[in-house]
C-alpha cells in the first residue's frame, strides 16, 4: 500500500489532480449524464462567435444584430430538434431545473399535477399545493401507465398536468412516454417531458409522443453550461406572470403619479428578463443541429458500448445493477450499481485516482429513486455508483472501468483513502 502523500499529481487549472488522469492513458469520462463535454464543432462555433457577442434585442450595432439573429434562429433550431408544433414557443432558460420552475409558476390556478416520485428533483420538486400527486413508480411499464390513469381519475375538475421523465438519470431506462401521454389525453391533461437525459441520446418528436412541454439542458447536450429551454404550448406561458421582472420582458413602462404602469411582452421574452446567455444559447443550437444529423450513429455507438459494459460488469462478485422496471426495456447508455461491501464514494475515488476514470457516485438528485432501487436490487444504503456513456466514450474506456472494478473488488486499492470533507481522497 502506498500512503496518501505519495500519490503522484499534476497541475490542472491551478489544482492538483492524480497523475493518471492527466497521464498517458488519458481521462476516461464516464459521467456524460451529469454533463457532456463540448463537441469540437460547438467549441469552434463558439470561438468564432466570441469576438462578436453582444446584448440581444437592444442595439443597432452590428454585433448586437448578429447576436439577435443567432439567438432568435436558435429558437427555430430547438423547435426542429424536438419536432415541435409550429405554434409552440421556445423559452430560453438556464437548464431543465429552471424550465420546470418556470412551468410550475405558469400553471393556471388549481392545476392538478401528477408526477412520479422517482423523478429527478428538478421534475419532482417545483410543483406546489394540495393538487400535486406524487405517485410511486411501479415495477412494470404497464403498471406505470395505469397508475397515471388512476391518479388522473382521482383529480378534481380543472387543468391537469402529467410530468414524465424520458430517460431515468439513475438507470438509463426509457419510460413509456407515448403510452402515458395517450392516457393523460383521455383525462384532458397536458404532459411535460423531462428530456434532460433523453435528448442527448434519442431523437424526440413532440408530435409523435403527443406531449405539450419539453425541458432540456445544454450542458447535457454537449454544449457549455448555462443555457437550456422550455419548449411547448404558448397559452399558459403567455397568461402567466413573468418568471423574472426586468428589462427585456417589458414592452413599455410608464409612470403616472406614484404608479408604475408595465406592459409585459407576450412572447417568449416575457420570461427572459435580463441580458440573456447569448453565447450559451448559440452553443446549444449548434449542439442540437450536430446531434440531429447523427442519430443513427449515436444510438448504435452507445448501444454497442452499453452491451459491452453490462456484460463486463455482470460477472463482478457482489455487483448489483439498479433497475426501475423488472423486465428489460429500451435504455440509454447510463447505469448505476452497488457492489456488496464497497462504499460507492470510495469506489468512485479509487476509479478516479488510480485508473483515471470519472464516474458519479451518490443519490443523483433522485434520492427517492436511488434508495428504492438499491433496496429492490437486494442491497442496503442510499448511494450508488453511476457510469454514463456518451459520444466521447470508447471501448477502451468501457474495458478500463470493467477491469478496474474487477481489480478493486479482488485486490482492493493501491493507496489509502480518507474522507476529510465527506468525500474520499487518496
Ligand atoms: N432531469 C434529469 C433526468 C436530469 O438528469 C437532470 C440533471 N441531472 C435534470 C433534470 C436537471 O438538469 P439541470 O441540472 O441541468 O437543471
Amino acid at each position: 500500500t502506498v500512503v496518501s502523500q505519495e500519490v503522484p499529481t499534476v497541475a490542472c487549472a491551478g489544482l492538483r489532480v492524480p497523475l493518471v488522469t492527466g497521464g498517458e492513458i488519458g481521462y476516461a469520462n464516464l459521467d456524460h449524464a451529469a454533463s457532456a463535454p463540448c463537441l469540437d464543432k460547438v467549441r469552434a462555433a463558439v470561438d468564432e462567435f466570441l469576438p462578436w457577442y453582444a446584448s440581444v434585442h437592444r442595439g443597432a450595432g452590428f454585433a448586437s444584430q448578429i447576436s439577435t439573429k443567432l439567438y432568435e434562429r436558435t429558437r427555430g433550431i430547438l423547435r426542429d430538434f424536438v419536432d415541435a408544433r409550429s405554434t409552440d414557443t421556445v423559452v430560453f432558460t438556464r437548464n431543465t431545473t429552471d424550465s420546470f420552475n418556470l412551468l410550475a409558476r405558469s400553471l393556471p390556478k388549481h392545476t392538478s399535477v401528477v408526477v412520479f416520485d422517482t423523478d429527478h428533483h428538478a421534475a419532482l420538486l417545483p410543483w406546489k399545493g394540495p393538487n400535486v400527486r406524487r405517485i410511486s413508480t411501479p415495477r412494470t411499464r404497464l403498471a406505470a401507465v395505469s397508475s397515471v390513469d388512476e391518479a388522473l381519475a382521482d383529480c378534481p375538475q380543472g387543468p391537469r398536468l402529467v410530468v414524465i421523465t424520458g430517460a431515468s438519470n439513475v438507470t438509463g431506462e426509457l419510460l413509456p412516454v407515448k403510452e402515458i401521454a395517450a392516457v393523460a389525453r383521455r383525462h384532458g391533461a397536458r404532459i411535460a417531458l423531462d428530456a434532460a437525459q433523453l435528448a442527448p441520446h434519442r431523437k424526440i418528436s413532440v408530435r409523435e409522443l403527443d406531449v405539450d412541454y419539453v425541458a432540456l439542458s445544454g450542458h447535457k447536450l454537449y454544449a457549455p453550461f448555462g443555457a437550456g429551454a422550455l419548449i411547448g404550448r404558448a397559452d399558459w406561458l403567455r397568461a402567466a406572470q413573468p418568471y423574472l421582472a426586468g428589462g427585456g420582458a417589458t414592452k413599455l413602462v410608464t409612470r403616472d403619479a406614484e404608479d408604475l404602469g408595465v406592459v409585459w411582452n407576450s412572447g417568449a421574452e416575457r420570461h427572459e428578463a435580463g441580458s440573456p446567455n447569448t453565447v450559451g444559447v448559440y452553443a446549444l443550437g449548434v449542439a442540437c443541429e450536430t446531434l440531429a444529423e447523427n442519430w443513427d450513429a449515436i444510438v448504435s455507438h452507445e448501444d454497442e458500448l452499453l452491451t459491452r459494459l453490462r456484460r463486463g460488469l455482470a460477472g463482478i462478485p457482489g455487483f448489483a445493477e439498479l433497475r426501475l422496471f423488472d423486465a428489460p426495456v429500451d435504455r440509454v447508455g447510463t447505469l448505476s450499481f452497488v457492489v456488496d461491501g464497497f462504499e460507492p464514494g470510495w469506489l468512485a475515488a479509487v476509479l478516479s485516482a488510480e485508473y483515471g476514470i470519472g464516474v458519479r457516485d451518490g443519490a443523483f438528485c433522485a434520492h427517492v429513486a436511488t434508495k428504492r432501487l438499491i433496496a429492490a436490487a437486494g442491497s442496503t444504503g442510499q448511494q450508488a455508483v453511476r457510469v454514463s456513456l456518451g459520444l466521447g466514450s470508447t471501448t477502451e474506456h468501457v474495458d478500463r472501468v470493467v477491469l478496474a472494478l474487477r481489480q478493486i473488488v479482488a485486490r482492493g486499492a493501491r493507496w489509502q483513502y480518507e474522507k476529510p470533507e465527506g468525500r474520499w481522497v487518496p
